[in-house]
């Protein structure tokens, strides 16, 4: 589909999306009901006790997915080191440290430890719940993937998502949702095997026998194997996961927050929506007519996600 074309989709999507939305609302999921499903399906192990920092993952992933570095110089050296996910970071490496009066209070140095965020590719996902026209979607082989010529840019995914994962290219002509679509290029780089991947069910039971046989080195908590109805990233470490940065989430399915997004959110947004495609469209025309032809995507590489 041509940039044109999917602008002429934006706006007519915007203009079904209220029928659309009610018409792909699925049943109220229960809980856990997908982890036997996807049983077979493949999944991700970081294991953050492992992981050295060295961000491998990172270029890699910026390589494969053509992603303009977010460089940082440091004593006349420059590195790609941002802090955060953004538009153009689909997965971090972040560093984390024990709060000091907390690990004295028990009686120890502060730990630390490095942790890996991306999307968690969830079983049950709330964005795919939320969005109203199946642009983002599970597939059956573990992957939640993002359909660019879909999306109309309504943003309902980054409300329901609980690990605020989706991004949007805000300052774009033509702006899009960004978020890791799993392409494992960052398991097969990583140097350490801090990264495994196969099927759900073998790294689920992995991740209990790392912690079985390693109790000290290990929280006994397998992060993903239920949080928000489970994921196909799993995360051990040595440091309670909270600590890390990563929300304490209930087992239960959190689609029922992105179905109550999509009822309670006014509709002057899919309006706006509407507006927008309308505005765009007679000013594609006007272009169009003065032998300019369509407009160039132009991104903002410099931008802040
Ligand atoms: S982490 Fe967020 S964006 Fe990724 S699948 Fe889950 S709900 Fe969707
Ligand atoms: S912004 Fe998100 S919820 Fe809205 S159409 Fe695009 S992918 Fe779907
Ligand atoms: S490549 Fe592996 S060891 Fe290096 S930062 Fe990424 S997960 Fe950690």
């Amino acid at each position: 589909m041509s940039k044109l074309d999917r602008r002429k989709f934006l706006a007519a999507s915007a203009a079904t999306a209220g029928a659309a939305a009610t018409l792909s609302r699925p049943a109220e999921a229960s809980h856990g009901a997908e982890e036997g499903k996807f049983a077979s399906s493949i999944a991700v192990l970081y294991d953050a006790t492992k992981c050295i920092g060295c961000r491998t993952c990172m270029r890699e992933c910026a390589l494969v997915n053509d992603l303009p570095a977010k460089e940082r110089e440091y004593r006349g050296l420059k590195y790609n080191m941002p802090a955060r996910l953004d538009r153009n970071t689909f997965t971090i490496i972040q560093t984390h440290q024990e709060d000091e009066h907390d690990a004295s209070a028990a009686g120890r140095e502060a730990r630390w430890s490095f942790v890996k965020k991306n999307c968690m590719h969830c079983l049950e996902p709330a964005c795919v719940t939320a969005c109203p026209v199946a642009a983002l979607q599970k597939t059956p082989e573990g992957p939640v993937v993002y359909l660019e010529d879909r999306c109309f840019g309504c943003r309902y995914c980054m409300l329901a998502c609980p690990y605020q994962v989706p991004k949007y290219e805000w300052v774009d002509r033509m702006p899009r949702v960004r978020k890791c679509d799993w392409n494992r290029a960052c398991v097969r780089v990583c140097p350490t095997g801090a990264l495994i991947e196969g099927p759900r069910a073998e790294m689920v039971k992995e991740a209990h026998q790392r912690i079985r046989q390693k109790p000290d080195r290990y929280v006994d908590h397998v992060y993903g194997e239920h949080e928000a109805g489970g994921a196909s990233q799993l995360i051990l470490a040595g440091i309670e996961h909270e600590k890390l940065g990563l929300p304490t989430l209930p087992t239960t399915v959190r689609s029922h927050v992105a179905e109550h997004i999509m009822t309670t959110l006014p509709g002057w947004i899919i309006g706006l929506g509407l507006f927008l495609g309308g505005v765009y469209r007679a000013t594609m025309g006007k272009e169009q007519d003065n032998g300019h032809g369509p407009a160039t995507h132009g991104r903002n590489e410099e931008a802040e996600a």
